[in-house]
């Protein structure tokens, strides 16, 4: 018999990000009581590293936006398969979310008149971005835990979900370890919202921290929720290349915002060499009128550097491959060049760019005021994830909600940055309130001890098998993962590389069935990474199939074999269901018909 200890909420929120948290204060204030459960400290979660800001068509700096403007401009960013239905709501509810946590103490930079001052970004028309700096995930973090922690949620840290028990059809539960004491609990709960954000890990360059294995998206998918748009993974086109130790770390689109340029390395601005056509009469014809947008010229249009980062990626990927990169393996981007135009160009970098510059002095002894960064394409954010209603974000397991990066829909083929804080907040919000009438409505599950007792018996498999055996770690099985999903499912794909790599992930499952760790149950990390393969390779199966069967290239999905865009295809989602037979199985789903007054939205913004 497993041991474990008993712990029981009305909704159980998996995640203590953004969209985790702010689920868990709406559940909490409809009067459920809430337990928060979180991998690492609370405050830590990948929400606190965004810097650019939150997007949301406040209209303080430029009047002219609205929430059509924001929709029209995720639809675009998205090429069209996105959940139409989140991206109208996102952008309608967006402004009161952002001022609603004005209202619970987020101090934002501000316009002279001391409005919410808002930043340019890529994909959006206006300046919209609210922002403190380039810290804006650490001020929403801090608000939102301030506000949260006044509401009696109970707080489980580090503590990581192995598994959701369900009782028929619908989730009861979830079956975890504290990873200090390596010890189990049972979370007995009417309601779960899965938060856990993304799958970056997955891939050998990546933005992302150690925390991002893909669980929520696995967790769901053993569950019996779909997946969908597992394809659809953004690579940011500026990540740190060197030193080696730092390579994939962010460097904010916000950099390029406040006016940095794409120089490649015969110091050409490469980017005003490839316009994309439904970007055209967007796009800044000048060096000069772009960077007069940067400036808050309204009548100016942006600069190449801030078109859509799926575009810019690929540009960087281009002008490497073509034997115009720099010393390792990037492209420059240069803020420092602003001296030419502004006296104080120095204090002005150092204020609106803080993080920045001390990352770049302190990593890479570079000054960023003074000299150009090296960066590259890291993998940054994943667009698919857990099938969800769009208004109340319960995916088709009954009882179990998503929200934040793990959920699917609003972003379709590329997300537009900042449009993630937003979307946690409100989609967070949302998966809260409907989690916690759904335990209302619906009362406490059944748990099956037996299912307990399997999950318990699975995770402390390894450590059986390490006992005095030569058997396999779990390093080596994650690190070939990563590389294969670096070089054969990364930025530019085929077929063939694909199949390839479908190959090698069945060949690692088969190794990560019989992984091996050594050591006691205390703070182990090796038994930790052995547990976190089976999310990394159910992922990485997820992704490697749907980009498979999109045999076209839209926005973050390029495909080498199949360069264009195809009708057919657009009229589709991807999805994955795990079979009877616990294969993967792969649908194509049409998405449903827009509504006529949101085709008008969009064809009036043009
Ligand atoms: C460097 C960087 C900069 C960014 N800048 C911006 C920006 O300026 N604007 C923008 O809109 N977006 C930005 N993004 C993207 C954005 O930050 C993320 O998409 C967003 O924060 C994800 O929030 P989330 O609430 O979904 O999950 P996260 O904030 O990623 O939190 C996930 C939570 O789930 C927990 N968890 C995971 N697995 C388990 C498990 N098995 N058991 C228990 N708990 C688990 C983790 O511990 C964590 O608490 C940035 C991302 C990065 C990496």
């Amino acid at each position: 018999m497993a041991e474990y200890q008993t712990f029981e909420h009305d909704v159980l929120v998996i995640g203590a990000g953004g969209a985790g948290l702010r689920a868990a204060i709406e559940a909490s204030a409809a009067g459920v009581s809430v337990g928060l459960v979180c991998k690492s400290l609370l405050g830590k979660a990948h929400t606190v590293m965004a810097e650019g800001g939150i997007a949301a068509a406040l209209a303080n700096v430029d009047e002219r936006d609205n929430w059509k403007v924001h929709f029209s401009d995720t639809m675009r960013g998205g090429q069209y398969v996105n959940n139409w239905r989140m991206a109208e709501l996102h952008a309608k509810e967006a402004p009161a979310r952002v001022r609603e946590l004005e209202a619970w103490g987020a101090v934002f930079d501000r316009t002279a008149d001391g409005k919410i001052l808002q930043r340019n970004f890529g994909g959006h028309r206006y300046p919209r971005l609210a922002h403190v700096g380039d810290r804006t995930g650490l001020e929403m973090i801090r608000t939102l835990q301030d506000h949260g922690i006044h509401q009696g949620i109970d707080v489980h840290m580090e503590c990581t979900v192995l598994t959701l028990l369900k009782d028929g059809d619908r989730v009861t539960g979830a079956f975890a370890y504290d990873r200090e004491r390596g010890r189990f609990r049972l979370f007995k709960a009417k309601a779960v919202v899965l938060a856990t954000g993304g799958i970056g890990r997955a891939f050998r360059i990546t933005s992302n921290s150690w925390e991002y294995t893909g669980d929520g998206h696995a967790l769901a998918y053993h569950a019996g929720a779909e997946l969908i748009d597992m394809e659809f993974v953004q690579f940011h086109p500026t990540g740190m290349v060197w030193p080696p130790s730092v390579r994939g770390i962010l460097v904010t689109e916000g950099v390029r915002g406040e006016g940095g340029v794409l120089l490649n390395s015969m110091r050409k601005r490469f980017m005003f060499d490839d316009i994309p056509d439904n970007y055209k009469s967007q796009t800044a014809a000048s060096e000069e009128e772009g960077w007069r947008y940067c400036q808050g010229d309204k009548s100016a249009n942006r600069p190449p550097e801030l078109l859509t980062r799926d575009h810019v990626a690929r540009c960087i990927v281009r002008e490497v491959k073509e034997g115009r990169g720099s010393p390792h393996g990037g492209v420059y981007l240069d803020i420092s060049w602003i001296r030419q135009r502004l006296k104080n160009s120095e204090e002005h970098i150092k204020r609106k760019l803080p993080s920045m510059y001390h990352q770049f002095k302190q990593l890479a002894d570079i000054d960023i005021t003074q000299q150009p960064m090296e960066v590259g394409p890291t993998t940054h954010y994943v667009m698919g994830g857990i099938r969800v209603d769009a208004d109340t974000q319960m995916s088709a397991v009954p009882g179990l909600f998503a929200a934040g990066e793990c959920a699917a829909g609003i972003n379709g083929a590329n997300r537009l940055g900042g449009n993630s804080l937003s979307d946690l907040l409100v989609f967070g919000k949302r998966a809260g309130e409907f989690a916690a009438k759904f335990a209302r409505d619906h009362g406490s599950g059944a748990i099956d001890n037996s299912q307990i007792e399997e999950a318990a018996q699975r995770a402390l498999e390894p450590f059986e098998r390490g006992n005095g055996s030569d058997a396999e770690g779990p390093y080596k099985i994650q690190l070939e993962l990563q590389e294969m999903m670096q070089e054969l499912v990364g930025i530019v794909r085929r077929e063939d590389e694909m199949q390839h790599a479908l190959e090698g992930i069945k060949r690692l499952w088969q190794r990560a069935d019989s992984v091996a760790v050594t050591g006691n149950r205390e703070y182990n990390p090796g038994w930790h990474t052995a547990l976190d393969l089976t999310n990394l390779l159910t992922v990485s199966e997820a992704v490697t199939r749907s980009a498979i069967e999109r045999k076209e290239s839209r926005g973050a999905q390029f495909r080498d074999d199949y360069p264009s865009k195809s009708d057919e295809l657009g009229k589709i989602n991807v999805a994955v269901r795990k079979d009877s037979d616990g294969t993967m199985k792969v649908l194509r789903e049409p998405i449903p018909e827009m509504p006529a007054e949101l085709r008008q939205v969009i064809q009036e913004m043009g």
